[in-house]
């Protein structure tokens, strides 16, 4: 289900220095789920990819975020205007990662590489290196989603202990409480120190991936260029930069918090599970399909408002099983997945809304906090 080039990566990439990760073989399961959603398309107007609804959807929210982007720079006077207007610059920063980006470095936007490129591109845009997100997220996060030491998304450092294998710290016993808070720092610590980190050491957490070179070093370098002259430099010709830096902090304290809070309630909750490998073997227990659907949670799919504004994000089981088919699909597969997972006896996780999903988090966090 994962595309040919993720399923090459995972068979060369090694945990250091020697240590191979396979998945169990294919089970009937992943092969009678992939049968039936081939099926979906065959027998709907459903497209995988090319989803016009898409191309409205990224026109809607590149013309927000210029027009909040505008009205922020040139028309706020005040710290009531500046402060809403800040908070939905963050909200539809997030949204264009979600909507627009995430599909097209999923290769799930179209069926033109260009188009799939341009759109993962929109990264860079608002300060991330699309290149350095292919590997993290596409490659070590999607292949091995929740292992530990394989699954760079789990990697906070000393702040946070994500999943049961990482070490505890006496502090962790507050992280339920604190971790929200340093959630907001997320945006920050990547525009500024996690891709250089990475272009330098050549490394993601402590995974090694291909350092960019020529064409790709070119976007890396270009990308943020583009992003310190929205950012910083245009706003800075209008207001002091006391002021542009403050009103930075705000939009990327917004941003930092909405993709940590969307990103750990599809994975670290008390439904989803932290497989670790057989020592000996390296073998996963489950077949690569079970186990994206053991170690991953949706929530609140009955909220289309939810569903467009987080790229159909919480429709995170659908997204793991069928990275590459485009996200306006995920709630029509879902009911797909959901009744193969009841036949063949494979617990389907999901959360009512939003809040459950919060809640459930916020109790992984104070378990995994203590001792
Ligand atoms: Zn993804």
């Amino acid at each position: 289900m994962q595309d040919r080039d993720e399923s090459q990566h995972s068979m060369v990439l090694e945990k250091e220095p020697t240590k191979k990760l396979k998945f169990a073989k294919n089970s009937g399961f992943q092969v009678e789920l992939r049968r039936r959603v081939d099926e979906l398309f065959q027998n709907s107007d459903f497209k995988e990819r090319d989803c016009p609804q898409m191309y409205a959807k990224t026109a809607i929210l590149l013309l927000v975020f210029w027009g909040t982007y505008a009205a922020l720079v040139f028309l706020a006077q005040t710290w009531w205007q500046v402060l809403p207007l800040g908070i939905l610059l963050g909200t539809i920063t997030a949204g264009i990662g979600f909507g627009i980006q995430h599909d097209g470095a999923h290769h799930a936007y179209s069926r033109s590489p260009w188009v799939n490129q341009l759109m993962a591109m929109s990264l860079d845009m608002i300060g991330g290196s699309s290149y350095i997100w292919h590997w993290k997220h596409d490659v070590f996060h999607h292949t091995y989603t929740n292992i530990i030491g394989y699954d760079t998304d789990l990697e906070i450092g000393i702040f946070g202990r994500l999943a049961p294998d990482q070490p505890r710290l006496s502090f962790h016993r507050w992280q339920h409480y604190y971790l929200w808070l340093l959630y907001g720092f997320l945006a920050v610590k990547w525009h500024f120190y996690d891709d250089f980190n990475s272009l330098i050491t050549g490394k993601i957490a402590d995974r090694t991936y291909p350092r960019p070179k020529r064409g790709n070093l070119g976007v890396f370098l270009g990308g943020k260029l583009v992003f310190l002259v929205i950012a910083f430099v245009i706003p800075s010709l209008f207001h002091s930069i006391w002021l542009v830096l403050a009103s930075y902090g705000l939009v990327a304290f917004v941003l930092g918090i909405v993709l940590s809070v969307v990103f750990q309630l599809a994975h670290v909750v008390e439904e989803a599970g932290f497989p670790v490998p057989i020592a000996e073997t390296g073998i996963i227990e489950n077949d690569w399909a079970i186990h994206q659907i053991e170690t991953t949670v949706n929530f609140s799919r009955n909220n289309p408002l939810v569903t467009w504004l987080l790229g159909g994000l919480n429709f995170q089981v659908e997204h793991h099983l069928f990275p590459n088919i485009c996200h306006i699909n995920y709630p029509a597969i879902s009911k797909v997945v959901e009744q193969t997972c009841q036949e063949f006896g494979v617990k389907y996780n999901y959360h009512n809304s939003f809040w459950t999903g919060c809640l459930s988090h916020f109790y992984w966090l104070r378990r995994m906090g203590n001792a």
